[in-house]
């Protein structure tokens, strides 16, 4: 992509209405614009971010064994009557009516749309288990929408939901979740700690919130340091230890109960990037879901449902990854690969070099963001900086002269000079996996 041509419109001036790093830099990177309270429009960068989140969760879903599907936004207030919570949502629900006067709504969530299409084409136990899950927008009539995406009225979310025959399948169930949560944070350059939530009026200990760590995180975590190592291979998870080592909200922490030793405990603020949950029979029963077991005897399934903040994972990955310069994306994520910086766009053999790496890279399928516009070369290299790419790459005449380019990484901030040559293949080997 050509910075000249591409729709990015950076700010100069900090925008003083946002009160978290993540917030401010999306909109001074020109990411996000905002049409109402909670309501973003999504410009190019942002887009390829939430894409390239939304592809490896589909990725680690897909592997699991769970199946995408698409449910529809707007839902009649009858399919919601019927698990009684048309009633109970209060007033985050955003209801309508349509021109025939039925009550109709925006779907915050999507429990009552999946176990309603499950109970009318799952009729036996050789159907289950199923996973069934699908990225789609939500609306959340949020009182207090605030930190830009983070807390959004409108919002991405991944939601999954399991049916299994019994409570041993829903466990297995909930273990391939959250095995796939471990490995879709890990891979987009997060820690993301699995934290005990509370399980509401089923009980039981199968729920859990992923909280990425940050200062700006509304919520304060208490967890076992182990943990911190535990999160680091996405090869290598350990999934029974990962769901009994410590790890609570404040609002569960009891420091008298908890038995990891004051020196191993780590407190945290945290940000709510995903939640599982098992829910036993809640809405299996409500919409009379049944199957025929394998003695003729009639199964009520057991469900959870396993949520993922898409879009709010954009703002906790730069809260997580910035500096005073900017975003630092993480490359699982990151919108290009590599900025290439021309230094000096009236020299020949500059944009002659330039035109040469942006073609090998993208033929090697590495994004590339190149900055051919006009400017000073300060201006450029903050806008590079800001906009996060984890890796630069200048070229400029007196560095040719010798045939250098110079090569930066956003995260350490080194700096090397390289050959062409060298330069590429560095990239390629840094960008293959
Ligand atoms: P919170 O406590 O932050 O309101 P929640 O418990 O209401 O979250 P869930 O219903 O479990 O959230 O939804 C699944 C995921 O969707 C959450 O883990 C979070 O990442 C994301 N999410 C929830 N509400 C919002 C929102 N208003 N804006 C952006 N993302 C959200
Ligand atoms: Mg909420």
């Amino acid at each position: 992509m050509l910075l000249s041509q591409y729709f990015m419109p950076t700010l100069k001036e900090t925008p003083s209405d946002a009160q978290i790093a993540s917030h401010r830099l999306m909109l001074r990177a020109g990411m996000i614009y905002q049409t109402s309270a909670g309501i973003y429009g999504w410009l190019p960068m942002a887009t390829r971010v939430l894409e390239n989140i939304q592809r490896i969760v589909r990725e680690e879903q897909d592997r699991a064994g769970a199946q995408e599907v698409i449910l529809p936004t707007i839902q009649s207030a009858d399919l919601w009557k019927q698990s009684g919570r048309y009633d109970a949502y209060g007033q985050e629900m955003l209801r309508f009516k349509d021109r025939h006067e039925r009550e109709i709504l925006y779907t915050p969530t999507a429990e009552e749309a999946i176990t309603d299409i499950a109970a009318h084409h799952i009729k036996s136990y050789r159907d289950l288990p199923k996973l069934l899950y699908q990225i789609q927008w939500k609306f959340r009539d949020e009182i207090r929408p605030r930190f830009g995406v983070m807390r959004g009225r409108e919002f991405l979310m991944k939601d999954c939901y399991s049916f299994d025959i019994d409570y041993e399948g829903a466990l297995r169930s909930y273990q391939l979740m959250l095995e796939a949560y471990i490995k879709s944070f890990i891979r987009m350059g997060l820690t993301a700690i699995p934290v005990k939530a509370d399980p509401g009026a089923i009980g039981g200990n199968l729920s859990q919130e992923f909280h990425v760590l940050a200062s700006t995180g509304e919520s304060l975590i208490y967890y076992d340091q182990k943990l911190d190592t535990l999160l680091q291979d996405p090869k290598n998870i350990d999934v029974d230890q990962l769901m009994n080592i410590y790890a609570a909200e404040e609002t569960l922490h009891n420091p008298k109960e908890c038995a990891v030793p004051e020196a191993q405990l780590k407190q945290a603020r945290g940000i709510e990037v995903g939640h599982i949950f098992y829910f036993g029979t809640k809405y299996s029963e409500a919409f009379n879901m049944k199957v025929s077991g394998p003695t003729g005897n009639m199964i009520i399934p057991h469900m959870g449902s396993y949520g993922i903040g898409i879009s709010r994972l954009v703002g906790a990955i730069i809260e997580a990854n910035h500096d005073d310069a900017g975003i630092i994306w993480p490359e699982g994520v990151a919108p290009f690969k590599v900025g290439l910086i021309s230094i000096r766009t009236d020299d020949e053999a500059t944009t002659k070099t330039c035109r040469h790496l942006y073609e090998t890279l993208q033929n090697q399928g590495i994004s590339v963001l190149y900055d051919d516009r006009e400017e000073r070369p300060g201006a450029k290299f903050a806008t590079m900086d800001l906009m996060g790419a984890p890796w630069q790459l200048r070229v400029g005449p007196k560095g040719l002269e010798k045939g250098l380019i110079e090569l930066k990484n956003r995260r350490t901030g080194e700096t090397q000079e390289l050959s062409i040559d060298s330069a590429l293949s560095y990239l390629m080997q840094q960008l293959s996996h």
